[in-house]
C-alpha cells in the first residue's frame, strides 16, 4: 500500500488525466498549468486544504452528470483510468 503524501518536496502529486475539485469548488486537471502550482505539487490548494480527485466511478460518474470540467482546457473526467 502506497499512499502518496501531499509535501512541497518538488515531487508532482497531481496526476494529469484526473480532474480535481479544489476546495473553492474550483476544477481542473492535474496539468500544470490548469492546477496551478500549488495544487500540482503539493495535493493542495492555496488555502492549504486538499484537493479531492474524482478517482472513483461513482465520482466520475456525479462529475460527469453535472459537466464539471477543468475549468481551464475544458477536460472532462474519464471513467477509463490510467495510471
Ligand atoms: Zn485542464
Amino acid at each position: 500500500m502506497a499512499e502518496v503524501k501531499g509535501s512541497m518536496g518538488g515531487r508532482i502529486a497531481l496526476k494529469e488525466s484526473t480532474i480535481y475539485l479544489g476546495d473553492n469548488g474550483r476544477a481542473f486537471c492535474g496539468h500544470a498549468r490548469c492546477a496551478g502550482a500549488t495544487a500540482y505539487y503539493s495535493g493542495r490548494d492555496l488555502s492549504g486544504a486538499p484537493v479531492f480527485p474524482l478517482e472513483h466511478p461513482d465520482d466520475i460518474r456525479h462529475a460527469l452528470e453535472f459537466k464539471i470540467v477543468c475549468e481551464r482546457c475544458g477536460k472532462a473526467p474519464s471513467l477509463i483510468v490510467t495510471p
